[in-house]
């Protein structure tokens, strides 16, 4: 992808090679008393691929398939995705090579205290330097034993807090990071459905509202945007989990879906939907939009031929492989690539990080002023109308805006802001917008490097 964008480019092959390339990458090897007293030896990884902009950010993943080659392609990845949304840090990921499954909760803590001692000892991580979050088989639970590690070595502890993002709230975590994700995705998918002339190309009338849409993967991501597109006006047709799909055309409601679930342990027999009972096949249902938010490599060259959606909104990472994309692209399809489309995760990561460094949280010094403000403003009109505004409409207007306010609006207005720019770029160059993404994304890591003084 790297290669096929930079050929949209005139930077020079020293900079490109110096943007590809990772920078620094930290392999450890540390022992881990069991449970039952036995010694095993854990290998990790902390890639941190670009400096051009520092902190650099990036999940720790637990997983057995785990290696070096793709700590430092995610790493990479982190580097464009950051770049894409204006988040000022460099790329950088983090792996332990455990399947968390195998190991209980006292273990995965000393393991996860010793990598953060590794980190700290070495200089990988820090406020200023690395900045770890959450990522595949781990949550704000490890993020708490990172800060509280780096915490007890740090010889800074003003700003320590801002160590590691996806923090439990109660630890220096943000109101919205949880559903930022698939917030931005609907943000994303809700942007891009906006341009008429683009959704003409497709067949389709411009606009969420009406839309139809089938979602595969109701985790994190998943079910988030299942929510926020159907409150704009999604229809959501179908739905996959591992256990089987559902489909109606008439619509779904996410919530009521996750209701039977959690009853009957299965979305399957949710009364007027028809079961399918091999997931996969959800993919190849009739619908305007296809959001895969479950696992990479589920549209490939053997099923993409019979994906009917236009859209196709890469919530996870790596849903279509190379040869799935050019498969749909040749059919016309619009494809929102995951390195822009699920950057809403890091975008409230770096206000998380803000928000430790600034020790306050977001709207706590203006929220009253704000909404006396408004009240004032409400009370003048009614004065000058002599009519009394209804109570329901004063409690609406005023009020002054708390974090989650502000950490939805500066997500919504980053989604926004980076599809405009990505789209552009596919108009400049006649390109697809996964190129269109890592061109944008390479064009302004280069800016960094020109103006560091180092690249002509
Ligand atoms: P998750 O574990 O919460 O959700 C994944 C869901 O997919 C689960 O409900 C699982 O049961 C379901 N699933 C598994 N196999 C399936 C199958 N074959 N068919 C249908 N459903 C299946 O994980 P998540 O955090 O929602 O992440 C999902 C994807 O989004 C991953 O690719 C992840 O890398 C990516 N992502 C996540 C974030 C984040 O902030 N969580 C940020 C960026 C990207």
């Amino acid at each position: 992808m790297f290669e096929k964008a930079a050929r949209h480019t005139d930077h020079s092959a020293g900079l490109l090679k110096q943007i590809e390339m990772c920078n620094s990458v930290y392999q450890m090897e540390f022992p881990l008393r069991r449970d039952d007293e036995s010694i095993e030896v854990v290998k990790a990884w902390r890639a941190e691929h670009s400096h051009h902009k520092t902190p650099t950010k990036g999940g720790i993943r637990y997983a057995d398939n785990v290696n070096a080659d793709e700590v430092q392609a995610l790493a990479a990845l982190m580097t464009y995705k950051c770049a894409i949304v204006d988040v000022p840090f460099g790329g950088a990921k983090g792996g332990i090579k455990i399947n968390a499954r195998d190991f209980s909760e006292a273990e995965r803590e000393r393991i996860t205290r010793r990598y953060t001692y590794e980190l700290q000892q070495k200089n990988f991580i820090g406020p200023g330097i690395d900045v770890p979050a959450p990522d595949y088989g781990t949550s704000g639970k490890e993020m708490a034993w990172i800060l509280d590690t780096y915490r007890s070595l740090s010889a800074d502890p003003l700003d320590s807090l801002a160590c590691v993002t996806g923090k439990p709230v109660g630890q220096g975590g943000i109101r919205g990071r949880k559903e930022a994700t698939g917030r931005g995705v609907a943000y994303g998918v809700r942007e891009a459905c906006s341009y008429a002339d683009d959704m003409e190309d497709l067949g389709l009338k411009a606009g969420l509202a009406g839309k139809t849409i089938v979602i595969q993967g109701l985790g994190n991501v998943g079910y988030h945007a299942a929510k926020y597109l159907q409150e704009d006006g999604g229809i959501l047709v179908g739905l996959a989990e591992y256990e089987g799909a559902i489909y109606n055309p008439n619509g779904l409601d996410v919530d009521e879906v996750m209701r039977h679930r959690k009853e009957t342990g299965s979305i399957l027999d949710y009364p007027g939907a028809q079961n399918i009972p091999n997931s996969a096949e959800a993919l190849e249902l009739p619908c305007d939009i296809l959001i895969p938010a479950a696992l990479e490599g589920q549209i490939r060259a053997d099923n993409a031929r019979h994906i009917q959606a236009k859209i196709i909104g890469e919530a996870a990472n790596g849903p279509v492989t190379a040869d799935g994309d050019a498969i749909l692209l040749e059919k016309g399809a619009m494809i929102l690539p995951d390195v822009y489309l699920n950057a809403g995760g890091v975008t409230v990561s770096y206000f998380e990080w803000l928000r430790n460094l600034s020790h306050v949280r977001f709207g706590r010094i203006t929220k009253r002023f704000e909404q006396s403000l408004s009240l004032d403003l409400l009370r003048v009109v009614e004065q000058m109308t002599g009519h009394s505004i209804d109570p329901e409409v004063i409690a609406k207007v005023a009020r002054g805006a708390d974090e989650l306010d502000l950490v939805n609006s500066g997500l919504e207005e980053t989604m926004i802001n980076a599809y405009r720019e990505v789209r552009e770029t596919s108009k400049a160059h006649n390109i697809d917008l996964r190129t269109a993404a890592f061109v944008t994304a390479i064009n302004k890591v280069a800016v960094s490097y020109k103006e560091m003084g180092i690249f002509p």
